[in-house]
């Protein structure tokens, strides 16, 4: 390790990595510190049983030629390196309920969407279409969504519509309603505050093409770094941030546990805002941004289910499935009581490299409040610092595990018969793994009625701080992309970043 880089980032989530290449490849001598054993924050694996788990890449938008996230990855170099499966084209999401034999499918391609939900509620073409057109016209309104340089004037009347007030406006039909809205779990919905356009961000590049990683997203993640290497970046494993040093007044280091003293001209921390303001100290800040910022609400966390199938045992599924248990509680799920837990999940299955008729695996995710944890709050459990967190947990996940189960079976029945062994995440492994405030899963809750309130801009009063990853702008695979290409922008200019993109892309 050198004493001095030009770029020193903190966290190879997938925001640190992506602006690592973009500024190695302009030339920046950069250095990555993460505190885990793996790199790649929600992009890393896990495996059980000799199978291949993923944390948080499900699925990808947008990675057909001349998509929006083909065109970014194609920038940074990964794109003809990844393998993917795409997913079924007329149903790569199903949503499903309970008491309703129907399964109601979200097709890839607009025409298709409308096309398939038709069958469905024939009498529905118009809202379906204007829904379609909605979702593009919101998604029209952020120009880097579409590669365009052009300045950035965000549309107040755009930030503040709620994506469940607009979706309840475009029909009668209850069921449409819960069916457009049933895969709000991509970015933990809240009935009065999930804005219309983080609903339109996230699910529209899936209707543009949806598609799984083979063997896990963690390919990602080795792929991005074999990129940075070819630019002479560089990344470190089991150095954790603790804390920033400065000389008169400017920030100069970023230190670590385990004593190393990383110099840098410039820093980015892809850590949770909250947490960088804190080791950089309260008082370099003025106190009502720092206020905000902690008193900003996370995204609730989860429970996961991963599920070893015996051989030949469970068909796979080339499609996700959020289920409910009813259609009133597409908007709810997040506030069921211990009885009537888990009220709403989503099932996804890891695509193996032998693409077999059968599914190795298969990955459950629920809500869960922090809350629930809460006693064992003060234990710390990652592959790089081991600790047991005891028997009271070992069976409140146990019963936890059973109780999901007993849901998931009505759905998938005989399920159990062919479950080789099944492993459970809580609120803990999520905030032990990725650092982020009690274990959020996508960063802060962003509310139409406030929309500014959850804004943070990626350069911040400290001239050579900046910030990227899931709680700045969008979360998600593609969202975080281009939150990497904001930050950077601000380093390199928005505009010469946003040209070189699109020259190198189409040539
Ligand atoms: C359960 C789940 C499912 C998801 N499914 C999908 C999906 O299907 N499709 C999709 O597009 N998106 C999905 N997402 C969202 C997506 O994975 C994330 O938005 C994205 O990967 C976050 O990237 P990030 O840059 O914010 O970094 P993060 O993933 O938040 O990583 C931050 C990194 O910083 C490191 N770090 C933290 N503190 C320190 C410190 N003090 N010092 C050094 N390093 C530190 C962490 O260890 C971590 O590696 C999912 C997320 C979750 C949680």
């Amino acid at each position: 390790m050198k004493k001095k880089y030009d770029v020193v980032i903190v966290g190879s989530g997938l925001g640190g990595l992506v602006s690592s290449i973009i500024l190695a490849k302009e030339g920046y001598s950069v250095c990555v510190l993460e505190k885990n054993n793996q790199f790649g924050g929600n992009l890393q694996t896990f495996v059980r049983d000799k199978t291949i788990f993923d944390t948080g890449v499900h699925y990808i938008g947008g990675l057909d030629k001349e998509q929006n996230l083909y065109s970014y990855f194609k920038y940074i170099g990964i794109m003809d390196g990844l393998r993917l499966k795409r997913m079924d084209e007329d149903a790569y999401d199903i949503i499903s309920f309970d008491n309703d034999e129907q399964e109601y499918p979200h097709a890839q391609g607009y025409d298709n969407f409308v096309k398939q939900l038709l069958k469905y509620f024939p009498d529905e073409e118009e809202s379906l279409k204007a829904y379609c057109q909605k979702l593009i016209a919101t998604c029209d309104t952020f120009p880097l969504y579409n590669l365009n340089n052009s300045d950035v004037k965000y549309d107040p009347e755009v930030l503040a519509q709620n994506a469940k007030e607009y979706i309840d406006s475009i029909t009668q039909n209850e069921k449409l309603r819960a069916v457009l809205a049933g895969s709000n779990f991509l970015y933990a919905g809240i009935a009065d505050k999930s804005p219309l356009y983080v609903h339109a961000l996230s699910v529209n590049s899936y209707m543009q093409s949806a598609w799984r990683c083979i063997n896990g997203g963690s390919q990602i993640t080795k792929l991005l770094i074999k990129q940075l290497k070819k630019y002479g970046g560089e990344t470190y494993k089991y150095k954790e941030v603790t804390g920033f040093g400065f000389e008169d007044n400017k920030l100069v280091s970023a230190k670590t546990k385990g004593g190393t003293e990383v110099f840098g001209d410039i820093f980015i921390s892809n850590i949770e805002p909250k947490t960088t303001l804190n080791l950089i100290g309260k008082d370099k800040f003025r106190k009502s941004f720092y206020n905000r910022v902690q008193g900003l609400e996370c995204v609730v966390s989860a429970f996961s289910l991963y599920i070893v199938f015996k051989p030949n045992t469970f068909k796979y599924l080339n499609h996700n499935y959020y289920h409910f248990k009813d259609s009133s509680l597409v908007w709810q799920s997040m506030h069921a009581t211990q009885e009537s837990w888990p009220e709403g999940y989503m099932a996804s299955m890891n695509v193996s490299a032998k693409q077999d008729e059968y599914a190795e695996s298969m990955t459950l995710i629920t809500t869960m409040d922090f809350n629930e944890v809460a006693q064992w709050q003060h234990t710390y459990n990652t592959a790089a610092e081991e600790t047991d967190r005891g028997e009271a947990y070992k069976r409140f996940k146990d019963q936890k595990t059973e109780q999901f189960l007993k849901e998931v079976e009505k759905k998938f029945p005989g399920i159990r018969d062919c479950i080789k062994s099944v492993h459970a995440s809580t609120p803990l492994s999520y905030r032990d793994y990725i650092g982020g405030h009690n274990g959020n899963l996508y960063g802060y809750v962003k509310d139409s009625n406030n929309p500014m309130k959850t804004f943070i801009s990626a350069k911040t009063k400290i001239d050579n701080l900046y910030f990227t990853g899931q709680s700045i702008n969008m979360h998600g695979v593609l969202g975080v992309t281009i939150g990497a290409v904001v930050t950077c922008g601000e380093i390199v200019g928005k505009d010469y970043l946003i040209n070189k993109i699109n020259s190198e892309v189409n040539l």
